[in-house]
């Protein structure tokens, strides 16, 4: 096999253009889907598939010709997630539906679909983008908590399922990042939990795509199946 072929969900902002960028510093070959196209330059073999990951039918059909154009591919990446934060109390289901859908089942459907190649292959990686509130839990994001929590018993399963067939399967949990989903908490709440973390700073996007690609790369060949948190010691 030549170069190395990876898709993402998201991507168009945030961590995943973070991981984009790097990817494609690493001469990857890139899908990305999301609803809007990335908004600036980029050098490399990157390719836009518009795609609603919410949107189930879509997103298996968008996989699957992704598979076909691309013939193989090495690395999926699930990164794609929203929040629709609310006390139990006050969550309405469908907040609750639209944050499991797009967070944790896009990820069962691209993981299913994409096993097949793997398998095949006998060679893949997946990198599940979670959260530190999967592993801790937070006031307030029942539903985003849940979905990130799903997210890590999903990585650990398949890392079970696939590891015979040498496919690794790991998740990422990032702390508190600055991008436009941080962005949405005012200055005084950033800077309380700033004072929470350790290294006293919000992480960058880059802080993430940093592990991703020692996760995708085979630096990392005998790692599965493990959580790792880039949260400058957030949840110690
Ligand atoms: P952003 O809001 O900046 O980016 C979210 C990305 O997800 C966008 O590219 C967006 O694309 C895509 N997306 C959202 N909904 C859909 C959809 N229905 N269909 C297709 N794509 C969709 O968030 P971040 O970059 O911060 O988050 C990336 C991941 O990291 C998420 O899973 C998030 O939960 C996780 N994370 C982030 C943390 C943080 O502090 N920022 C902390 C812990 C985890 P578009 O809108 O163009 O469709």
């Amino acid at each position: 096999m030549g170069i190395k072929k990876a898709i993402i969900t998201g991507g168009s902002r945030g961590i995943g253009l973070a991981i984009i960028k790097t990817l494609l510093s690493e001469n990857y070959e890139i899908w990305y889907l999301s609803r809007s196209e990335i908004q600036e330059e980029l050098n490399g073999k990157l390719h836009y598939v518009c795609c609603d990951i919410s949107d189930h039918n879509k997103l298996e059909e968008s996989l699957k010709s992704i598979i076909k154009e691309a013939q193989y591919i090495d690395l999926l990446i699930n990164n794609a997630g929203i929040t629709k934060d609310n006390l139990i109390m006050r969550m309405k289901m469908e907040a609750w539906d639209d944050v499991i859908n797009i967070n944790l089942t896009s990820a069962f459907i691209t993981s299913k679909i994409l096993s097949r190649t793997f398998l095949k292959q006998k060679s893949g990686s997946i990198i599940n983008i979670s959260s530190v509130v999967g592993v801790v839990g937070n006031a307030g994001q029942a539903n985003y908590s849940a979905s990130k929590a799903g997210l890590i018993g999903l990585t650990k399963t398949l890392a079970k399922e696939f590891a015979s067939r040498g496919v690794r399967v790991n998740c990422i949990a990032p702390g508190f990042i600055e991008t436009s989903m941080s962005d949405k908490l005012t200055d005084e709440q950033k800077s309380s939990i700033v004072d929470s973390i350790p290294l006293k700073r919000m992480g960058s996007a880059e802080d993430v795509a940093n592990v991703a690609s020692f996760l995708a790369s085979s630096k990392s060949n005998y790692i599965t199946g493990q959580v790792i948190c880039v949260d400058g010691g957030m949840v110690i």
